[in-house]
């Protein structure tokens, strides 16, 4: 029997992260030896590049990568992704501005818990990436929810915001491209949100992290570079994870412009000093090589992710009853399954809803896939399509039998 021990009551409304359950579970059964496909996890299948891990290597061998660095990040990695942001976002981030992490995930956690009084309100479109709204109530904020539709390309309105703001709001989310859907707003959208933000007088927690991942012939468009105004109001959250294949490297960063709110990255300073320190020495080399090393790398996984993207699309379409708009960008489908929700298995259970029918997947059609309820869509999954092309092809496939035995 385990000590009972009582828990501190902030953690009473947080869930554990549904995108890591799922991946977790699908990797014991594998551990266990049963056959399973995984579309769990937001991860590249990709190894980290050769030039990235080289320079690690070499680093190794100089004195003082084993020590720590400046809490926020070295100096040369701030000027390597302040001279990358500006670029993107037509701005200018000064290196003090920068603040390197253990990740986006926990960029974004100190800058919630460096941003949010207890009431205060951040608004997050629905379907959203499952650790928003867990974060900002951690930091005893408000997550309202802006409901998007499927048939609008999941982006959320101009009009939906100004009808959500109250006096207690602080900030939008906008992750674009979107986890999980997979949507990239168009220019006239962002442009739309952007007047919004500057009436409403609100803060833009601009999540990027799939920014150079986008197909066909959608443009990312940055609300930061819509005009000084809105880049004076926009955090930038970003990181090598997604497109560098480096998620285990644990590196993302946030910024602001020169007329940003510099206050807010001190802060968050001040947090990671108190909590973790520097993120890892040698991962930060690892960073500092992605981005001012030969961006061929990137080319060439998008464009891989672009035909997986494709087949993976239309597979699902061709099973009867799935729905799933075209994502055009990040690495993930996002079909509706709710024609499937509430029907029986072969082994007599009803699957009342999105997360039963993925346990059942998992279990029985030896397919893992990601309930929409964690992203706020129930009657949705999400599959990662960052996974081998002979995985997306075996993989629907059981999806679209196991689906095809419901009655
Ligand atoms: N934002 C979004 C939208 C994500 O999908 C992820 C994926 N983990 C993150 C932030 C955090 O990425 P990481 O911590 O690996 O840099
Ligand atoms: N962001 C990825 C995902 O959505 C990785 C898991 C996580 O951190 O949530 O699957």
């Amino acid at each position: 029997m385990p000590t009972p021990i009582k828990i501190a009551s902030r953690l009473d409304p947080i869930k554990p992260s549904i995108t890591l359950a799922v991946t977790a579970k699908a990797a014991k059964l594998k551990a266990e030896g049963v056959d399973v496909i995984s579309f769990g996890a937001g991860e590249p299948d990709f190894d980290t590049p050769e030039h990235i891990k080289a320079a690690v290597h070499e680093a190794l061998h100089k004195p003082g990568s084993g020590k720590y660095t400046e809490v926020g990040g070295t100096l040369a990695l701030r000027k390597a992704i302040a001279a990358e942001l500006s670029a993107v976002h037509k701005t200018t981030v000064e290196p003090d501005a920068v603040l390197v992490s253990n990740g986006a995930k926990h960029s974004l956690y100190n800058l919630f818990m460096a941003l949010i009084d207890p009431g205060d309100e951040v608004l997050i479109p629905a379907p959203y990436w499952v650790s928003y709204p867990d974060m900002v109530m951690l930091a005893g904020g408000r997550p309202v929810i802006l409901e998007t539709k499927a048939e609008d390309d999941f982006a959320v309105t101009a009009q939906q915001v100004a009808a959500a703001c109250t006096a207690k709001t602080r900030a939008i989310v906008l992750n674009n491209p979107s986890n999980p859907t997979g949507a990239v707003y168009t220019r006239a959208q962002i442009e739309a949100l952007a007047k919004v933000v500057v009436e409403k007088d609100l803060l833009v927690i601009s999540d990027d992290i799939y920014r150079q991942l986008v197909y066909g012939d959608a443009e990312y468009v940055s609300i930061a570079a819509i005009s000084p105004e809105l880049a004076a109001r926009t955090i930038l959250v970003d990181g090598v994870s997604k497109t560098y294949a480096m998620t285990g490297w644990r590196i993302g960063y946030t910024a602001v412009s020169k007329n940003g709110p510099l206050p807010l990255i001190k802060a968050m300073a001040k947090i990671q000093g108190q909590s973790t320190s520097n993120p890892t020495n040698t991962a930060q080399t690892a960073t500092l090589a992605a981005l001012t090393g030969s961006q061929d790398c990137v080319a060439q996984m998008r464009k891989a992710f672009d035909e997986r993207r494709q087949e993976m699309v239309k597979l699902l379409r061709a099973i009867p009853g799935v729905q799933c708009r075209e994502p055009k960008g990040a690495f993930y489908a996002f079909p509706d399954v709710s024609a499937y929700i509430g029907k029986k298995s072969p082994e007599g259970s009803i699957l009342d809803d999105d997360v039963q029918l993925c346990d059942w997947l998992v279990e029985v059609g030896k397919v893992a896939v990601v309930p929409g309820s964690g992203f706020g869509a129930p009657g949705f999954v999400r599959l990662s399509y960052a996974t081998s092309m002979d995985n997306i092809r075996e993989g629907v496939a059981r999806l679209g039998k196991a689906l095809g035995t419901l009655s």
